[in-house]
């Protein structure tokens, strides 16, 4: 199979060019989601850059070949920023420049000041090499489900063209001198562009990949949490008690359930104001995730009515728990432009030993606790199953 390096290298420029323009489309759909624009402009200039170094052929001008492999350095720095926004929000914008000038100035030096085929080629490829492991390497780091399968797919496209890169490299500078040049008869030219659009193609889809699993994962999480606090909805909290509820049928593991609800929080919305008491609740939620393991689950249950599921933990374990939060609670000074002000709330726990595993059962126990412990004077931790308080506890 005989590849025409120059009709391969049209094809390329102009697969970059034409991902660049989907990039820019999915970028502008995703406006909240930084680095996609950082993506197409990359691929604009990697799509430039080939241009360039084409009609070289045309001009014969080492400035115009030296600006097309500048482009393609400053499009692969932009891909990396891109990585860094789309992951953290932040990028170091000034890695873009500085790949593209260390490209520049050793293609200039190769190419006008001591003109060298070989060095420029070599000392190209593993400015390219480099570029593109650095990508590669972000998106192989520090990534969490669901989204690792879209960062490793475009990150092993990334390593593909950097191992190309370096292989580039290493070979051109074995071969003998004068026996390389862009368009020599030598199977790794061929062999490069093959293995680059490829790999560009599957980082055009890997990128919009990630973009597809970003947007899913943030629907998924609107979908599941309350936007003021923060805390699980109640539809994903049934969801979850349904599937503790089987494993602890199954395993005969336990389940405790604690309902909280602010005391008196009609009165602070009056004194306050509203936008005070969203913030009293977005306090307690903050308290309650900080206070809670990293496997219990608090959701909002309904207005100013929060609910944790303790997988594990018996009623007694969730009561001191429960008691912890109260006091904790209890005991911080919330202070709101000026005003400060404290609040207490009231508990109610249950477990599946004495109320059995389903969750209906378990919420409507710790509820009617929870009412209880309103009766019996409020800020206080009441058991479902016995007529302790946190009163009589402590005592
Ligand atoms: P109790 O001690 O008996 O619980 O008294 P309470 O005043 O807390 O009574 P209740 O639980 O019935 O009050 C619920 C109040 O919570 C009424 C409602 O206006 C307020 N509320 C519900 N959701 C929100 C919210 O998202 N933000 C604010 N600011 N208030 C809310
Ligand atoms: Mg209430
Ligand atoms: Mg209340």
């Amino acid at each position: 199979m005989t590849l025409d390096i120059r009709t391969m290298m049209v094809m390329l420029s102009a697969l970059s060019l034409l991902f660049s323009g989907l990039l820019t489309l999915a970028g502008l759909y995703a406006r909240n989601t930084h680095g996609v624009l950082h993506w197409a402009a990359g691929s604009l200039c990697i799509g430039l850059g080939l241009g360039f170094s084409y009609s070289h052929l045309g001009l014969d001008s080492a400035w115009v070949l030296s600006f097309g492999a500048t482009l393609m350095a400053a499009g692969i720095g932009l891909q990396f920023n891109g990585i860094q926004a789309f992951k953290s929000g932040s990028c170091n914008r000034y890695i873009p420049l500085l790949l593209a000038g260390v490209v520049f100035i050793q293609s200039l030096w190769f190419a006008v000041f001591h003109p060298d085929i070989h060095s420029r080629a070599v000392a190209n490829s593993l400015a390219f090499a480099l570029g593109n492991a650095a990508c590669a390497r972000v998106l192989f780091i520090r990534i969490s489900q669901p989204l690792r399968t879209a960062y490793w797919f475009t990150g092993a496209s990334f390593a593909v063209v950097a191992a190309m890169f370096l292989a580039r490299a290493v070979i051109v500078f074995l071969a003998p001198p004068d026996s390389y040049s862009l368009y020599s008869h030598t199977p790794i030219n061929p062999a490069t562009f093959f293995v680059g659009s490829m790999a560009q193609m599957c980082i055009a889809f890997g990128l919009v990949l990630m973009l597809n699993y970003r947007l899913a994962a943030d629907l998924q999480k609107l979908a599941s949490t309350d936007v003021l606090t923060g805390a699980l909805n109640r539809r994903s909290l049934e969801q979850e008690a349904t599937r503790l509820s089987a494993r602890c049928n199954r395993t005969g593991d336990t389940l405790a359930v604690m309902m909280i609800d602010v005391d008196h929080f009609k009165s602070i919305n009056d004194r306050y104001g509203h936008p005070i008491g969203d913030k009293v609740l977005q306090r307690l939620a903050a308290l309650a995730q900080n206070t809670i393991r990293s496997d219990d689950y608090f959701a909002r249950y309904g207005g100013e009515e929060f609910c944790i599921l303790l997988p594990s933990t018996i009623e007694k374990d969730a009561w001191k728990l429960g008691d912890r939060l109260r006091q904790t609670y209890e005991a911080m000074v919330m202070e709101f432009g000026g005003e400060s002000l404290r609040s207490t709330i009231s508990i109610g726990v249950s477990d599946s030993i004495h109320v059995g595993v389903e969750f209906p059962s378990l919420i409507a126990a710790a509820d009617k606790a929870m009412y209880r412990a309103k009766q019996e004077g409020r800020n206080r931790v009441v058991m479902s199953s016995t007529e302790f308080n946190s009163e009589t506890i402590c005592s």
